[in-house]
């Protein structure tokens, strides 16, 4: 990560970095709080500019209303109307950094967990099961839910494609444009969306992650976030923190003129805490309920992690070696009086990439010196050449 790196090319070199950000990592923040790293706060934004006013929308009160959960709320309806009645413009993100679709309780909102790791689990309709992707921790696909016993189970998710199709429909007038990686592909092409943006021949503009970094869009007042549970229910114990960052940032873009930007989020979690201190701009708040669940379960900065990433185009190969090194990773573990925890090996979330098979498995320790020592023994040992073996230190996701 090249924030690592600065850090220690600084301490080599003797000289200061400063990390800036409105949105801290969990890790330096906490660096900071523990004096490891000095703390500097600015109190007050750029030209003093109002922040974004942020609603967060109910998708299980639309489900009641509408007999089946709507793409878009009403308030969000609503909203895109308005703004367009203004000649303004309105921004729609979707998030495509988790799953595509995510299990959820339509009545009370209740997200299938890991009893052992407290990511989301991964739904495989296929086999009617759900599992975990650290620790393999399977289960049957619930037909009631745990929590309220009801039997509204969705399975929610939604693409580019589908939303714009749906928004050409409300809005037959509007001008609208997709900007996702199967519009982009052609070089060139993200500078004539974001060309046409700023000369206000768009209207409404629909797109993934891409539009959340770097770009100002002064016409733009309205953001809505389609399903800030796709983000929740990403399978790395990271999700929340990565959901308040996405969310601050995409809630960024909007009404960086003169006017006060909207942002609506849609959520079937509107309670989840991530949610709650994004709309009160409250980021230490965030932070302290965060910290407070990664010291419960001992996830970083109370521990390092490293990934051991397997891949291999033959499946058996593959499935033979990952349990193997499961096998050798917690003898070694055992020799090192358990100091570390060995989770896995399971299938990566993404469970095949152009013709590759993948598993990882976890290893997780305060001591970084023994982590590594298992590593590079785990990699001496590793004998097939059919299946890769790599090695992620301080992993950034868990894909
Ligand atoms: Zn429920
Ligand atoms: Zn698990």
């Amino acid at each position: 990560h090249a924030r690592d790196l600065a850090v220690v090319k600084a301490k080599m070199q003797k000289a200061v970095v400063v990390l800036g950000s409105a949105t801290p990592g969990i890790r330096s923040y906490y660096n900071a709080r523990t004096q490891k790293y000095a703390f500097l706060e600015l109190t007050q934004r750029v030209q003093n500019r109002p922040l974004p006013r942020i609603d967060i929308v109910d998708m299980k009160a639309q489900k009641e209303a509408h007999g089946k959960t709507p793409i878009l709320s009403d308030t969000m309806t609503l909203a895109i109307a308005e703004t367009l009645a203004r000649k303004e413009q309105s921004l729609l993100f979707l998030n495509k950094r988790g799953f595509d679709t995510f299990l959820v309780c339509g009545d009370c909102g209740y997200n299938f967990r890991c009893p052992n790791c407290a990511v989301a689990l991964k739904s495989h309709l296929a086999e009617s099961i759900i599992k975990c992707h650290y620790c393999d921790h399977t289960q049957k696909s619930m037909p009631l839910c745990p929590n309220c016993r009801s039997g509204k189970i969705l399975s929610y998710g939604t693409g580019t494609q589908k939303l714009e199709k749906e928004i050409e429909r409300l809005f037959p007038g509007a001008r609208i444009c997709r900007m996702d990686s199967d519009t982009t592909a052609r070089k060139g092409s993200q500078e004539e969306i974001l060309c046409a943006l700023e000369q206000k021949k768009i209207d409404i503009l629909v797109g993934t992650q891409m539009i959340t970094k770097g770009h100002d869009f002064p016409f733009i007042t309205l953001v809505g976030v389609i399903a800030a549970d796709t983000s929740l229910n990403m399978p790395d114990f990271r999700a929340s923190e990565k959901t308040f960052q996405m969310l601050t940032q995409v809630a960024g873009r909007g009404g960086r003129g003169t006017v006060c930007g909207r942002v609506i989020i849609q959520t079937f979690n509107p309670e989840h805490y991530a949610l709650q201190y994004t709309q009160k701009h409250d980021y230490p708040s965030f932070y302290s309920d965060e910290i407070e669940f990664r010291r419960a379960l001992q996830y970083p900065p109370f521990s390092r992690i490293i990934c051991l990433r397997l891949s291999s185009g033959k499946k058996d190969a593959l499935m033979e070696t990952a349990q193997e090194t499961g096998r050798k990773a917690r003898e070694l573990a055992a020799r090192h009086g358990n100091a570390v925890e060995i989770i896995g090996p399971s299938e990566s979330p993404l469970a095949k990439i152009r013709g590759q098979y993948r598993q990882q498995m976890l290893i997780k320790g305060r001591n970084s010196r023994i982590l590594h020592a298992i590593a590079f023994d785990l990699m001496e040992k590793h004998e097939t050449s059919a299946v890769k073996i790599t090695v992620d230190v301080d992993p950034e996701n868990f894909m």
